[in-house]
């Protein structure tokens, strides 16, 4: 016996026996960590991915508590999206299979809301779905929430990226207090923080990648003639082709010229710094995040409180004479278990800023010369999303819910195609895979969105 054998949990025989029957020989990592707290009742954060066994990790926390002989919902299960909600029924179905009569009952949009209402009329202990048609349930009274024991986020981060932070606020101020709610997220951006605080109850937070520490962020550095620094970064970006990048300048003025070079060759990046309107910055930020733009050219100032998840690279396009300044501009890659690059370029004058940050960091800067970047003449460096703007938001009453709906059901488009969709006053913006672009940018025109025809366009 390992001392992860499942049978050291408080499951009966006859789930134990399921277990075998999967082949699931012992608990995964995330499942040694979060099954304990789990059925001990606790609430939970929990890190976890897709493929990490998360699912099974929630599962068997909720079929323990179910009580077959009432017929009432007893746990409820967010998913971002409708592929999601289908696999986690799957799996829950699977697991149940030793404990009689568990009615699991997958709630989304995209289906018609009558026979699911019906469904739900002869009664689900399981209920997994969207956001959207829950609330759309939720209204109609089709679903009940009192004898709810369990509630599960799962992969809250991206169910916040999709705009449905209002909508699972909503459902969970809809279930009774008492009850045990199992958050699961592959990132913990500042949203799951704040959602942690007012649907959780202390939870134990369990997080199985280690803190980063500096030995994530591989440095390399360039020496460069002043006359050849922004074309350099072009080669650099070529080269090593980041998906997202965050280049720092000294100045504004350095800021524009870069997007300008960079423009020029084909490397979709966007200028960030403090003569933008708030409007343009908003979108910028938008873009960046949602993965439409590959480079963001900032100021430090212009940079600061980003909070963007996978930077794969940072740029110092100069060397700043701040020292602590440039740690914690490379400390923006490498996070969350990820590992990540920083290129800096230093002409001779910045030698002596270059000598202070070794000193800093206890370690010898690994110079390479400009000539190893040789893929430099290679395609264009193209994100791999694409933003469409939507005229019209909150203001119109337009939830993401409703794009992902014109998008997928209206259109075809697979919802693994749609990326972040934010949700502003007087505008969205949804980020959809670049190959499904104009596909998306035509249906958003010629299908209703929320009832009503809008205007959208491709951001580029
Ligand atoms: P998930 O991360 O929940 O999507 O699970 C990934 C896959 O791992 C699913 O196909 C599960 O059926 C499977 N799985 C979950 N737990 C175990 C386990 N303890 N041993 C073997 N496979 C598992």
């Amino acid at each position: 016996m390992t001392t992860n054998a499942f049978d050291t949990l408080p499951l009966t025989a006859a789930t134990l026996a399921t277990l075998a029957q999967l082949g699931y020989a012992e608990m995964t990592p995330i499942q040694a960590a979060a099954l304990p707290l789990a059925l001990a009742g606790h609430d939970l954060i929990a890190q976890a991915q897709t493929g990490s066994g998360k699912t099974a990790a929630f599962a068997l926390a909720l079929l323990a508590r179910l009580d077959l002989q009432r017929p009432d919902t007893q746990a409820l299960v967010l998913c971002p999206t409708r592929e999601l909600a289908d696999q986690v029924a799957l799996e829950v179905r699977r697991l149940a299979r030793a404990q009689g009569n568990v009615k699991v009952l997958v709630l989304c949009g995209g289906a018609p809301i009558k026979p699911q209402a019906e469904s739900l009329a002869h009664g689900a202990h399981v209920v997994v779905g969207t956001p959207g048609r829950l609330i759309d349930h939720l209204d109609r009274g089709s679903l009940l929430l009192g004898a709810l024991q369990t509630l599960v986020l799962d992969e809250a981060d991206r169910m916040l990226d999709m705009g449905f932070m209002d909508d699972i606020a909503s459902i969970a101020a809809r279930a009774p207090k008492a009850r045990q709610t199992l958050l699961f997220s592959a990132t913990y951006p500042e949203g799951i923080q704040q959602l942690a605080k007012k649907f959780l109850r202390e939870p134990k937070e369990v997080t199985l990648t280690q803190r980063p520490g500096s030995q994530q962020i591989r440095q390399r550095w360039y020496e460069v003639k002043e006359e050849e620094r922004l074309h350099a970064v072009g080669l650099l970006l070529k080269h090593w082709r980041p998906a997202s990048t965050l280049a720092f300048c000294n100045t504004k003025q350095q800021c524009r010229d870069l997007v300008d070079v960079l423009q020029a060759q084909g490397i979709g990046a966007l200028a960030l710094h403090g003569d933008l309107e708030q409007r343009d910055r908003d979108q910028v930020l938008v873009r960046f995040a949602n993965r439409s733009c590959s480079v963001l050219v900032a100021t430090d100032v212009a940079a600061r409180g980003l909070d963007i998840a996978q930077l794969e690279a940072v740029i110092n396009v100069e060397i700043t004479p701040d020292v602590e300044v440039h740690t914690h501009r490379i400390g923006r890659t490498g996070r969350a278990g990820e590992s990540g690059w920083a290129f800096s370029l230093a002409s001779l004058d910045e030698m002596g800023r270059v000598g202070r940050i070794e000193q800093l960091q206890g370690q010898a800067p690994e110079f390479h010369p400009l000539s190893e970047l040789t893929s430099a003449d290679s395609a264009p460096l193209l994100p791999p999303m694409v933003t469409i703007q939507i005229l019209g938001g909150r203001k119109e009453k337009i939830r993401a819910g409703d794009v992902l709906g014109a998008l997928t059901k209206d259109a075809g488009i697979p919802g693994a195609q749609v990326g972040k969709i934010n949700v502003n006053d007087f505008s969205t913006y949804v980020a959809v895979a670049r190959e499904v672009a104009r596909q998306a940018e035509q249906a958003l025109n010629s299908n209703p969105v929320k009832g009503k025809r809008v205007k959208a366009r491709i951001l580029e």
